[in-house]
């Protein structure tokens, strides 16, 4: 049996199965400031399962970043720069062995350990928007905004790995007055102006309650276009799934596709872009368990790889 770990920003999912497109079990419980109780909680869900099911073979872990997924690194396993308090410098990975150890379990399985939303865009990838595509590319638009990118089957990681919500877009002189942005590092970056939470400080609102014909949307789509501008130029990817609270919110990316297409004044030449952008820039399709269910992929391909 596979079993995944999907921690985000504010709250945590697990979930077992034998197949990682169908869940056995799943649970979710509040992030919080303690990562030593979070990785407890996780263990107990997991001795839970075995009991009622089989025995785990493998865990796969989507963190909330930036965090260290490269095996070869010292700190492989921790969670690293976060503004999260609590979390910052802990080392997930060795906490949760030592928690499994400490409730009768293997603290030896393989514990792949990847972005949560890397582990997202491959659930996507597999059995959502992003199926045959081979450079793919998900972003999750929510309480901030996150990116994932595949080729041939494989994610990207790079230096660390990708941190597509960190990027830097144009910004309407007079937003830039009106509006300094919400993330800790940088301000108004993509995130700092376009995630959830800088759309409840732009506008004393929060999206979910501001009605269709509201500037906010406006201001919204014009910034995941800007923002996807950029992607599109980068990574040249063959498709773009967008999910998320914000990123799924009716009409915001019918609203996207034509000002991507006039940000972009026909350079990148391309009849899937050019013709078929409903078909390009699509809507994610794995729903609120696509980390989850990535998680439990990457516990299944360290299994094969094994
Ligand atoms: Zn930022």
């Amino acid at each position: 049996m596979y079993a995944g770990v999907e921690s985000g920003g504010t709250k945590i999912v697990c979930a077992v199965s034998h197949d990682p497109e169908q869940l056995v079990a799943r649970t979710s419980f509040p992030t919080g400031i303690d990562p030593q109780a979070a990785v407890i909680k996780m263990a107990e869900f997991f001795r839970e399962q075995e009991e009622k099911h089989d025995e785990i073979e493998a865990i796969g872990f989507g963190s909330f970043g930036p965090c260290d997924p490269n095996p070869s690194s010292d700190r492989f396993g921790y969670v690293t720069s976060t503004p999260k308090p609590g979390w910052q410098h802990f080392d997930v990975i060795s906490a949760l062995r030592d928690a499994l150890k400490g409730k009768g379990l293997s603290g030896d399985v393989p514990i792949p350990f990847d972005t949560d939303v890397n582990a997202a865009a491959l659930a996507e990838h597999r059995c959502g928007a992003g199926r045959a595509v081979d450079c793919f590319a998900y972003f999750t638009v929510g309480t901030g905004i996150g990116g994932g990118a595949l080729e041939s089957g494989r994610l990207l990681h790079g230096l660390i790995h990708p941190e597509m919500g960190h990027i830097r877009i144009p910004r309407p002189a007079s937003e830039i007055e009106a509006f300094d942005g919400v993330c800790p590092y940088h301000g108004d970056c993509w995130e700092g102006v376009a995630a959830g939470p800088a759309i409840a400080a732009r506008w004393g609102e929060r999206g979910e309650n501001l009605p269709a014909q509201h500037p906010a949307w406006d201001l919204e789509a014009a910034y995941l276009a800007a923002g996807l501008h950029a992607i599109v130029c980068t990574l040249s990817p063959g498709r773009i799934a967008v999910g998320g609270g914000v990123g799924l919110a009716p009409g915001l990316l019918e609203r996207v596709r034509p000002l991507l297409l006039k940000s972009l004044a026909n350079y990148v030449d391309s009849p899937v872009l050019l013709e078929r952008i409903d078909e390009y820039l699509v809507p994610a399709a794995t729903g609120a368990d696509a980390g989850v269910i990535g998680a439990m992929l990457l516990a299944e391909q360290a299994l094969s790889e094994k």
